[in-house]
């Protein structure tokens, strides 16, 4: 099939921050990207949730990533993290910290301050062109729609709140198996979830744990609105070629905990590369980004094998370090040492070969 053609019109699915991404980055290129997206907004199918650009996995800092991948980064609206309290059964409240954030908060929405309008604001812009309520057609050449397979769950709820602004970590079963839970209080809008296995034996119910937990320190928590969605942890099988899959579609994300945005700009950015016969270009990029996700990849599986104890040791180790977000970032090195590990694990799972 041909899916380019010499218009230079090229179809994206999805308007995520993956098809975003492609679509600022092809438009750069010296194309005509449409973005087909099923929802009647841009951000429509977020929940005004907070979530965190994380800064360890890459090492460029959050304005040349941005650069990179086609936004300026000054005109998004986030709430830089660096320092914040971790739970355990364990150890009484850790207090984390570091000179440099840890994260970068941005709220995932539609509305004004939220980061996918934000994206969609500097690719409308751009006059790159959306289709919005309309599902893309079968001759897309980037797929950016989005997990199908589920092996992760994360339910939540946001509210209102008169705390000062704060970020607290809740590790344990009890709180997420084989995940962890958080709190992000920041302007009055708070956001409590718990990212966990799915386990068909242990009916727990996590968010009412964490409002329990919270109500015995003294955060009173009122009810506020439910969001609940899923994830994937298996790595996808395929070279990087037409239709090009890109973000959650393609697997492009940190396995040990979820982070996914960054990976998904990226893969954006490769996506277009390729398209504009920048192979090489795209494939150092995605060189660099599949080896964080088979590190990430060895990361969870230890991590799933933790106990309560164990995961509360990990914690302690972090918070009595000089640097913590130099001991998360090594955690992300692709060493010898996690060469010979992936090694001999691979072949029980998909890998994406470049
Ligand atoms: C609750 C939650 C918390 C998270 N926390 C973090 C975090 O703190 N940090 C982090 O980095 N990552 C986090 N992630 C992961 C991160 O949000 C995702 O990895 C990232 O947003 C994936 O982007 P995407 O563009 O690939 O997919 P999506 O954001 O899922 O976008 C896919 C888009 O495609 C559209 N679509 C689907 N099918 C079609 C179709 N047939 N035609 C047209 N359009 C279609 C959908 O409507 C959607 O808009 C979190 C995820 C969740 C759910």
């Amino acid at each position: 099939m041909n899916y380019l053609h010499n218009s230079k019109s090229i179809k994206i699915a999805g308007g995520g921050v993956a098809g975003l991404s492609a679509a600022i980055s092809l438009k750069k290129l010296g194309y005509n990207p449409i973005v087909f997206e099923k929802c009647s907004a841009i951000g429509e199918n977020r929940h005004g949730d907070y979530e965190g650009l994380e800064n360890w996995i890459f090492s460029t800092s959050m304005n040349s990533f941005f650069n990179q991948v086609g936004f300026d980064f000054n005109k998004i609206t986030t709430f830089p993290i660096s320092k914040f309290t971790v739970h355990t059964k364990t150890f009484s409240p850790l207090n984390i910290s570091s000179k440099k954030p840890f994260f970068y908060m941005v709220k995932r929405g539609r509305n004004n301050q939220d980061f996918d309008n934000q994206l969609f604001d500097q690719c409308k812009d751009m006059n790159i062109q959306f289709e919005l309520g309309t599902k893309a057609p079968k001759d897309s050449s980037i797929i950016a729609t989005g997990t199908k397979k589920a092996a992760a769950y994360i339910r939540g709820i946001n509210f209102k709140s008169s705390l000062n602004d704060q970020v607290h970590l809740l590790l344990g079963h009890q709180f997420a198996l084989k995940g962890y839970a958080y709190l992000i209080i920041i302007n009055g809008h708070a956001t409590l979830a718990s990212a966990f296995k799915k386990n068909k034996r242990k009916n727990i119910d996590n968010i009412q744990n964490c409002l329990k937990y919270f109500q015995s320190i003294g955060i009173d928590i009122v009810d506020g609105k439910e969001f609940g969605s899923r994830g994937s942890f298996s790595l996808p099988f395929g070279n990087f070629k037409l239709p090009y899959l890109i973000g959650e579609s393609g697997g492009y994300q940190d396995y040990l905990f979820g982070f996914g945005m960054r990976m998904s700009m990226i893969s954006g950015l490769a996506a277009a590369l390729s398209i504009a016969s920048k192979k090489k270009e795209a494939l150092a990029l995605l060189s660099d980004v599949n080896k964080k996700r088979r590190v990430s990849f060895i990361n969870r599986l230890f991590y799933e094998r933790l106990n309560n104890y164990q995961l509360a040791s990990f914690a302690n180790k972090i918070a009595n370090v000089d640097n913590p977000l130099s001991v998360l970032s090594s955690a992300y090195k692709w060493d010898i040492k996690n060469l010979v590990r992936w090694k001999k694990i691979n072949k029980n799972y998909e890998i994406r070969p470049t």
